[in-house]
C-alpha cells in the first residue's frame, strides 16, 4: 500500500522544475496527479492546459478533473513567476501581473476545489512559497510581497479550513536548480559567475534539488501527517536559520 493510493492531486505548475518533481514524487507515491499548466505536456492526458490568472480557465480544469478522477484530495499551489528589482524598478501592472498569478491564482484554484477537498477523508493543500518570504533578498520586493503574502495566506487557510478537515501547509524553497533559475542565469553578463555566487550564497554550498522540495511537499501533503497544519518546511540548505562563520 502506498501513502497516495486512491488519492486525486492537483500540481499547478507542474509541467516544469518544482512542480515537475512534484507530480513525479506523488505520483510514486501512488497518486493520480493532474497537472494544471500554461505549458502542458499536450501528449499526456494528465496535463491540462490552465492558467491560474483566469478564474473560468481554473474552474473549467477544476471541473475537468472531478469530471475525469472523481474526487479531488491534494491541491498543491506551486504555479508562480519570478520579479526582479526594488519597488522603483516595476509599475503598477507589474506588480498586478505578478500578484495575481503569485497569491490570487492560489484563492482561485483553492476556491474552485473546496467543494470536492471538503468530501476528502485526506484533504491536504500545499503551497510553495520561498525563502524570499522569510529573508531580506537584493532586488526582489514585488517577488518577495508575493511569497510573503503565500506564507501568511497559508497560516489563514489553514485556520479557516481546519474542522472542515483540510490541512494547509507551505514550503519555502531555497535558489533552485530548475529551468526559471537557468533562465536568470542565461541573462547574467556572466553566467558562470553568477552561479558561483549563488551556490556560496547557501549555507551548503549549492544550489537546492527540485527532488528535495517536492520530499517535502510530499511529506507536507501525505495522510500520514494529519498533525501537520499551519506550518512551513523551509528546504534551502540552511539560510533560512544559520549563521556559519566563514571557512
Ligand atoms: P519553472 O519556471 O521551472 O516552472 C514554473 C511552471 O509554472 C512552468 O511550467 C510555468 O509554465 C507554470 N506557470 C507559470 N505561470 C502560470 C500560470 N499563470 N498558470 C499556470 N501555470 C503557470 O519554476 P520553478 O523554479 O519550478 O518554480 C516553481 C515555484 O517555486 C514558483 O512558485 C516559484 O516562485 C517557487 N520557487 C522557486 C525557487 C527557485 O529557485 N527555482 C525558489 C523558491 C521558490
Amino acid at each position: 500500500m502506498n501513502e497516495f493510493d486512491n488519492l486525486v492531486a492537483i500540481v499547478t505548475g507542474g509541467a516544469s522544475g518544482i512542480g515537475a518533481a512534484i507530480t513525479r514524487r506523488l505520483g510514486a507515491g501512488g497518486a493520480q496527479v493532474a497537472v494544471f499548466d500554461l505549458q502542458p505536456d499536450a501528449a499526456d492526458p494528465s496535463h491540462f492546459a490552465v492558467n491560474v490568472a483566469d478564474d473560468a480557465s481554473v474552474r473549467a480544469g477544476v471541473a475537468a478533473v472531478a469530471e475525469r478522477y472523481g474526487r479531488i484530495d491534494i491541491v498543491i499551489n506551486n504555479a508562480g513567476i519570478g520579479a526582479q528589482g526594488t519597488i522603483a524598478d516595476n509599475d503598477d501592472d507589474e506588480w498586478a501581473r505578478v500578484l495575481n498569478i503569485n497569491v490570487i491564482g492560489i484563492a482561485r484554484v483553492t476556491r474552485a476545489a473546496l467543494p470536492y477537498l471538503r468530501e476528502s477523508p485526506s484533504a491536504a493543500i500545499v503551497n510553495t512559497s520561498s525563502i524570499a518570504a522569510t529573508a531580506g533578498l537584493p532586488a526582489r520586493a514585488l517577488y518577495t510581497a508575493s511569497k510573503g503574502a503565500v506564507l501568511s495566506l497559508t497560516r489563514a487557510m489553514a485556520a479557516d479550513h481546519l474542522r472542515e478537515g483540510i490541512r494547509v501547509n507551505c514550503v519555502n524553497p531555497g535558489t533552485a536548480d530548475t529551468p526559471w533559475v537557468s533562465r536568470l542565469l542565461d541573462s547574467a553578463a556572466d553566467p558562470a559567475a553568477e552561479r558561483a555566487a549563488l551556490n556560496a550564497r547557501q549555507p551548503h554550498g549549492r544550489l537546492v534539488k527540485a527532488d528535495e522540495v517536492a520530499d517535502a511537499v510530499a511529506y507536507l501533503a501525505s495522510p500520514r501527517s494529519g498533525s501537520t497544519t499551519g506550518t512551513s518546511i523551509a528546504v534551502d540548505g540552511g539560510m533560512q536559520d544559520l549563521r556559519l562563520r566563514p571557512e
